[in-house]
């Protein structure tokens, strides 16, 4: 086709974009005009209200055109792009097209079967009206009759949130509260078997069942048989959903479950969380995968519960919006009003509702702030307070679809007293009573479960009538005014890190620990396992470390949010666990390594293997056991617990800058480098060295290497340069080559070169292999907080008007440039961080990104927090996209008419930005928060040190700053044939690339060494797998499972459990991946865990209570076969022979 024709094609096919978005947009317009129509003010309002309605359709269309624009100018670029390439604009981008996990975008596109928030979110104006009595809603309206046909059914759901860690320590809680609430549970439930109440985190609960006795464990199984209480999600904690990571989030589920299972024998069906700081569709997805049918959020920007109560939408099925399928939908009820208390869940005056909570009568601790006091309930009044009560009640109920009313009655650590109990229970009671006695008001009123709630709920709701579909998240949570949550995306962000690693060390050790009993099961060949292998302690070391990290993901201790003594306590929790795992790990290595295993001992006094990073104390960052080396070797052992073949670079402390690593099986060297250990920026140790060389590390192997001291001049030796402002500095460096600075900065390898400002170090520009060159310009900014009188806090980030201001160096920095076989990097010390960008001469994925790492010291600061900020010239417009939870990428949209504070999101492992060209992604080791305030920006919080309380109940700033480590990759990738929008509700996966990176830098090799005078016997590296899984699968956990017959014993069982990624198309990588994919969803896993053979493997629910619902063909039943869907995390019960 000639030039000009295909030009006139393509003018035509853009126009009918254009025309179709426009008419698109002119219907939501509509639709948003029609809404307003309902709540139209009348008199002198009127002219301002029309006014300001035209304001919000300019800025609507405004805000259309935008994309639509964007859209234009990309698909111009993308075309030009591919006549220059040679390739059609539609035309394949190789095999990966064809892949079932890069498929998964294609299908969905905009999610047009359900509302999409982001939608939502162009259409809100979010201009936060006063709504009457409901400040942020609505004035509701009711007729009186609307019950005459169907009567009011209301379910009173008493509830106590138990915060597993605040203002007090767990344990604190524990023995002022939570034990006396539950105590008192236990006895007047027994008292009325009308009465109910249900209960969330097993971490409580379970405590407090190891203190009963008999007959009272019985009590409450009976009242959960007979339905008064009820386990709702049954977590371990109530999961922040921000900040947590999907490992963690579904392990503490899976504790919590198990416990439950083991304990009282039932499965819990509805989800509660009332009180994380925002909501995240992954856990929507964990608890549909666990069997959960029904779930209740609350923590909802204002401005959507509004719009979703206008729409009666707040009961929906809330899709993952990459499934094309209602396989993921759960039924979800998302509360109406400002909070989970009283006054806040009978209905839409907090002044009425606060009257019904007894707790708050005269003369108690706790009264009303609207200033009209409960009454007790009396054969006087109850006519009365009964048909205030049902004003309130069926207010709300025109806020549903059925008449159905679910009210929770609670609040934080409520039913301490037997007194509170007597007082709500028996005043509601009589308030039931009257609506019974009166049957022309159409009510029922009753104590109720959650499920109580949902089986009323599924019983009225009309058949045929189903319920609307949602897709998307709920960030960024405002609780009124412009208080936005995202202050708590940072907030203690150096426990953020440890929560990591403890996270990455248990998901090791469990991998490890598993693998070691099936190979002693395999030897013995009778189920026995090794003599003097102390597998029960190691159970318990585990158990304890899942538990640790489970109650850290509560939702004010990964969030960052709790007082500092509390903080002190988790970290105490993290710290001591990653210590018991590592003596797990060491001593699993231990037996799997030794070639004659009866010379195994353990002595936990005198370990056969030490870690080589070690942590000292819970607030201080993982240090570097120096090895004292000789002409016998040092044996260090490598454990690789990805599931991939990795070519990692392992890292020593040495005292000598001459040695030398071989592989100790085959007695090959190994590539090395010696790099200096920098005692201050400018000066180097004396005594101490830096020893990396290239291990080859097969999946989920522990691979032996020796090193000993080696013949001076041996070892290939980093050089350096250094400069400050251009010019070269004083330095103290022996034993190393120092030259003088050039007048560029600029680092290569075969894959990338980057160049970098030669007066601060930072990184200004990429150049890929292919000839690509993009600006990415990293910057470091200040954040302040605003001079009015809520300041930002722990939870909220209110920044000063001016916004950020570019960090000026109080002094020049030292940039510090080493150039290495291995790596080469460039340091920036300034006196509020220390920044390094390292490139790795490597083949493999290792070769291909940046590792960006920084430590931040802000101690001395007072309001400020810290940012780094990549400022590129990749025109993604106003949208990119950051991970929820590390499960799933999510699209955000930067809104102008949202403050700056609204527009930062969670991350916890991925974002990137985007055009036809090229990709920019930033993975993450830890979690933080993400924005990209304007086009080709993308900025992360890294610290903040916060002197006052921002007014949510912590009563204390955030000043406990520590020295702080954060680590990330960057990845540039060209796309290729991606003929993307740049708008719409696009759903988007990381690259192939980006995933084993992600995988690379969250799961590093662990290392350890023998000591050196322990007389080494024979050592066999173990090599479970004969290869890679493939590279879009992810053994997410290898997890024993506890003995059914002997608890606290590790069973025969484990908890198989893989996640396939989804993945990007347009970036397949060229040249090729070292891993495959498999074209099919059915896989064996015989084969891909090969030579490891599966006695028996049953397909489940995510946290093993229940089997897995879908049937399996005869096929499937009789062999290893089975369907890992893209996207999807399949759970198996297995075991390993
Ligand atoms: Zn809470």
């Amino acid at each position: 086709m000639k030039k000009s024709r295909m030009l006139a094609v393509l003018g035509g096919g853009i126009f009918c974009v254009a025309v179709m978005s426009l008419y698109r947009m002119l219907e939501l317009m509509q639709g948003a005009e029609l809404q307003q129509r309902v709540d139209t003010p009348i008199g002198q309002d009127k002219d301002l209200f029309l006014l300001q309605q035209k304001i919000d359709r300019l800025e609507l269309l405004l805000s259309n055109n935008n994309r639509l624009v964007a859209m234009l100018r990309d698909s111009l670029i993308q075309r030009k792009a591919s006549w220059e390439t040679g390739r059609g604009a539609n035309g394949s981008s190789g095999s990966a097209r064809q892949l079932p996990g890069c498929r998964l975008a294609e299908e969905i596109k905009d999610g047009s079967d359900a509302v999409q928030l982001l939608d939502v979110y162009d259409l809100l104006p979010f201009d936060n009206p006063d709504g009457g009595a409901w400040k942020q809603g609505f004035d509701i309206r009711y007729q009186g009759n609307e019950w005459d046909e169907q009567p009011l059914e209301v379910f009173l759901v008493p509830h106590s949130h138990n915060d597993p860690g605040w203002l007090k320590t767990f344990d604190r809680y524990y023995e002022d509260q939570t034990k006396h609430i539950l105590d008192n549970m236990l006895i007047k439930l027994s008292e009325d078997s009308r009465r109910k109440m249900i209960w969330a985190e097993i971490s409580y609960f379970s405590k407090w069942w190891n203190g009963i006795n008999k007959q009272k464990r019985e009590a409450v199984k009976r009242l959960v048989g007979a339905g008064q209480l009820e386990i709702v999600t049954g977590g371990w904690v109530m999961a922040d959903e921000a900040n947590s990571h999907y490992f963690a989030m579904l392990d503490q589920l899976m504790e919590g479950h198990q416990w439950i299972q083991r304990h009282l024998g039932v499965k819990p069906i509805t989800g509660w969380a009332v009180d994380p700081f925002g909501h995240s569709p992954s856990m929507a997805y964990l608890l549909k995968g666990a069997g959960l049918s029904h779930m209740v959020i609350q923590r909802v920007h204002y401005a959507i519960k509004k719009h979703f109560s206008q729409q009666r939408t707040l009961e929906f099925l809330w899709r993952q919006s990459w499934d094309s399928s209602p396989r993921s939908d759960i039924t979800c009820h998302m509360m109406p009003f400002y909070s989970y208390d009283v006054p806040h869940t009978c209905g839409p005056n907090p002044a009425v509702c606060c009257q019904f909570d007894f707790h708050r009568l005269p003369g108690g601790r706790v009264f009303c702030p609207w200033r009209i006091p409960p009454q007790p309930i009396t054969e006087q009044n109850v006519k009365e307070r009964a048909l205030l009560l049902l004003d309130q009640y069926r207010q709300k109920s025109r806020l549903f679809r059925s008449p159905v009313l679910m009210v929770p009655l609670g609040d934080d650590f409520r039913f301490v007293e037997a007194s509170e109990w007597d007082a709500q229970f028996t005043n509601y009671q009589k308030l039931f009573d009257y609506f019974d006695q009166h049957p022309e008001l159409h009510v029922k009123a009753r104590f109720g479960t959650l499920s109580d709630y949902f089986s009323a709920l599924s019983r009225r709701v009309a058949a045929g009538t189903t319920l609307p579909t949602v897709r998307g998240d709920f960030f960024t949570y405002a609780d009124r005014d412009d208080h936005y949550w995202s202050g708590y995306f940072t907030s203690r962000p150096f426990y953020k890190r440890l929560d990591r690693t403890l996270e990455a060390t248990l998901r090791a050790t469990e991998i490890l620990f598993s693998l070691t009993l099936a190979e002693m099961r395999r030897l013995h060949g009778d189920g026995r396992l090794a003599a003097g292998f102390p597998a029960r302690e190691h159970f318990g070391r585990l158990t304890a470390g899942r538990r640790s990290l489970a109650l850290f993901q509560h939702h004010d201790a990964v969030a960052g949010t709790a007082r500092d003594h509390v903080v002190v306590d988790y970290g105490n929790r993290l710290f001591d666990s990653i210590l018991n795992l590592h003596t797990v790990l060491q001593s699993s290595a231990h037996w799997l390594l030794l070639l004659d295993k009866s010379q195994y001992h353990h002595d936990q006094s005198k370990p056969f293997m030490q870690m080589v990073d070690v942590m000292s104390s819970q607030d201080a960052l993982p240090q570097k056991t120096p090895l004292t080396l000789s002409d016998q070797p040092r044996s260090v052992m490598v454990f690789n617990p990805t599931e991939q073949l990795q070519k990692s670079v392992v890292s020593v402390l040495v005292d000598s800058p001459d040695a030398r690593v071989v592989a100790a099986e085959t007695g090959q060297p190994m590539a090395a480098q010696i790099s200096a250990v920098w005692a201050e920026p400018g000066r180097a140790a004396t005594d101490s060295f830096q020893l990396d060389f290239v291990a080859e590390l097969p999946p989920l192997a522990v691979v032996v290497y020796h090193v000993t001291r080696s013949s001076v001049g041996s070892a290939p030796q980093a050089r350096y340069t250094f400069s400050r402002r251009g010019n070269p500095p004083n330095v103290e460096v022996e034993h190393f080559q120092v030259s003088p600075p050039d007048a560029t900065l600029s680092l290569s390898n075969k894959h990338v070169q980057i160049w970098s400002s030669p007066e601060t170090g930072f990184l200004q520009k990429l150049r890929l292999q292919s000839g690509h060159v993009r600006q990415v310009q990293v910057q470091f900014l200040w954040y302040g907080t605003t001079t009015n009188r809520d300041k930002s806090g722990a939870y909220l980030f209110l920044p000063g008007e001016e916004g950020a201001q570019v960090y000026t160096p109080p002094e020049p920095p030292l940039v510090r440039v080493s150039r290495g076989p291995i790596f080469s990097d460039i340091t920036s010390c300034f006196r509020h961080f220390t920044h390094t960008v390292r490139l790795y001469h490597l083949d493999g994925h290792a070769g291909r990104s940046l590792e960006i790492s920084n430590t931040v010291d802000i101690r001395s600061e007072v309001n400020r927090e810290l940012a780094m900020r990549l400022v590129s010239d990749v025109a993604n417009g106003n949208r990119f996209y950051s991970d929820l939870n590390g499960f799933q990428m999510q699209q955000r949209r930067t809104l102008a008419k949202l403050p700056l504070q609204a527009n930062f999101y969670p991350m916890s492992t991925a974002a990137f930005l985007q055009d036809s060209m090229s990709r920019l992604t930033l993975l993450a080791a830890q979690s933080q928060a993400v924005a990209a305030l304007r086009p080709g920006e993308l900025e992360l919080v890294l610290d903040r040190r916060l002197q006052q309380d921002d007014n949510r109940g912590l009563g204390q700033g955030v000043t406990d700053n520590k020295l702080t480590a954060s680590l990330f990759t960057l990845l540039l990738e060209d796309r290729r044939g991606g003929a993307k929008e740049v708008g719409g509700a696009s759903v988007e996966h990381l690259s192939l690339l980006a995933h084993l990176t992600s995988l690379s830098l969250c799961h590093p090799p662990i290392t350890m060494v023998a000591p050196s005078d322990s007389q080494l016997p024979k050592l066999r590296p173990f090599l479970p797998l004969r290869s890679s899984l493939p590279c879009d699968v992810h053994l997410l956990n290898l997890r024993t499972l506890e003995d059914a017959q002997e608890a606290d014993n590790p069973s025969q069982e484990v908890a198989l459990l893989l996640h396939r990624k989804g993945f990007d198309c347009s970036s397949a990588p060229e040249p090729q991946l070292q891993c495959t994919w498999s074209v099919h969803e059915e896989v064996d896993l015989a084969d891909l865990f090969s030579p490891l053979r599966f006695g028996s493997l049953r397909r489940s629910g995510l946290t093993l209570l229940r089997d897995h619902d879908e049937p399996e063909s005869p096929r499937q039943q009789t062999s290893r076969i089975t369907r890992l869907r893209p996207m999807e995390i399949s759970a198996f019960r297995a075991k390993i022979d």
